[in-house]
């Protein structure tokens, strides 16, 4: 069991005083001991360097990475007693499935005789259901089952830290989902300390215990999944987790008296004092979360009620996404009863003023 603790972490690729690219912004970040902690966020954000460094192959430029209580930055990859997977599986093509699980053992000196790892190599085959495929070579299995394979090899060797860049990317949208439980139920089982990269915000809030979220090399927000989806810190928290993504709008809040008044184009409504904490007011973002609308024959007393003109409906399974034209501009709302509802329709959509959120205008922080 390990307790890996990433503490100021910064780093710059290139010369620090010319045009050094700072991928990694002063990091902290605490994984409890068989905690399984995601990197998420988009594209050149700094994941795949921040998980390298926790690695061993990169090193950080400024702070320290700790496995329990030891610095590890000057320690060797292959001294770090890490395991990690790959998107592109990493297997040696001209090995059996049987000899790719045993290479990383029978290059260590661990005093393992050939049929202690033979048993070994049994078990993780049996525990991840290859059994069948231990003779055939790479090339003869289809992705999820080298993905099965790349996954058997890391934990072969029951090491202190599992660390996964993107390792279902190469697989079909089905698979993925298949695999991601696969790994989640994996990781319960043995227990192991894991980092785990995605751009993939479901990936993250299916199979995280908690989501570092990064935007240009600096943390967001640190937090379980539920608390980063109902409580972003600002913004881009949530603007990047969700989907389909926030409704946003430009507004202004100012106090009512007897709470708080937010204006929108063509739009207003009121937020009781209760569901506000501080003081409120000047420009704002103004965000809904598309499953929080609901379909209405009449104004609400509360909260903000409005007519939508649909344009698109897209049906996934029990719920439509309704994309439709508002006096605020255009809405994307999730609906469950959208039988007989098509483009051109009118409806009355409604949200409580509690599943509002609001944002500042200028730091883009959570104030509601
Ligand atoms: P992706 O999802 O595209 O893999 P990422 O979030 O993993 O992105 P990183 O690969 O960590 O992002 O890159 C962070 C930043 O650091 C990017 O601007 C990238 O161009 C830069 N970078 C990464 N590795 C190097 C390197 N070896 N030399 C110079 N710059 C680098």
């Amino acid at each position: 069991m390990t307790h890996l603790t990433i503490d100021g972490v910064t780093k710059v690729f290139g010369d620090p005083d010319k045009d050094g690219v700072v991928a990694v912004d002063d990091l902290h970040i605490d994984v409890a001991d068989g905690e399984f902690l995601v990197l998420l966020g988009p594209s050149g954000c700094g994941k795949t360097t921040t998980l390298r460094m926790i690695g061993g192959l990169e090193t950080p430029s400024e702070g320290e990475i700790l496995f329990d209580e030891t610095v590890v930055n000057d320690i060797k990859a292959r001294n770090r007693d890490v395991a990690m997977v790959f998107q592109d599986f990493a297997l040696y093509p001209h090995m059996t499935v049987r000899e790719n699980l045993g290479f990383g053992l029978k290059r260590e000196d661990n005093g393992m005789s050939k049929d202690d790892i033979d048993q070994r190599v049994e078990e993780v085959a049996t525990m991840l259901e290859i059994e069948q495929l231990l003779n055939n070579k790479p090339a003869q299995l289809s992705g999820g089952q080298k993905q099965r394979v790349a996954l058997g090899r890391a934990i072969i060797r029951e090491p202190r830290l599992f660390l996964f860049d993107e390792p279902l990317a190469n697989l079909d949208a089905k698979l993925r989902k298949t695999m991601r439980t696969e790994i989640d139920e994996l990781q319960s089982e043995v227990g192991i300390t894991s980092a785990y990269v995605t751009h993939n915000q479901e990936e993250a809030m299916t199979i995280a215990d908690k989501i570092a979220v990064l935007n240009e090399g600096s943390l967001q927000q640190l937090g379980r999944p539920e608390q980063v989806f109902n409580e972003p810190s600002n913004l881009f928290v949530a603007q990047f987790v969700g989907s389909p993504d926030m409704n946003i709008f430009e507004g202004t809040v100012e106090s009512s008296g007897t709470g708080y008044r937010v204006e929108l184009q063509d739009a207003s409504f009121e937020i009781p004092e209760a569901l506000v904490e501080g003081e409120l007011s000047g420009e704002v973002f103004v965000g809904f979360r598309p499953q929080d609308f609901y379909q209405t024959n009449k104004r609400q007393a509360d909260g903000l009620t409005f007519d939508a003109d649909v344009r698109i409906v897209e049906p996934v399974g029990t719920k439509a996404i309704v994309h439709s034209d508002t006096p605020m501009g255009r809405v994307t709302a999730e609906i469950e009863e959208f039988h007989g509802l098509s483009a051109g329709d009118s409806l009355s959509l409604s949200i409580s003023p509690e599943h509002v959120y609001l944002f500042d205008a200028e730091t883009e922080t959570l104030l509601k």
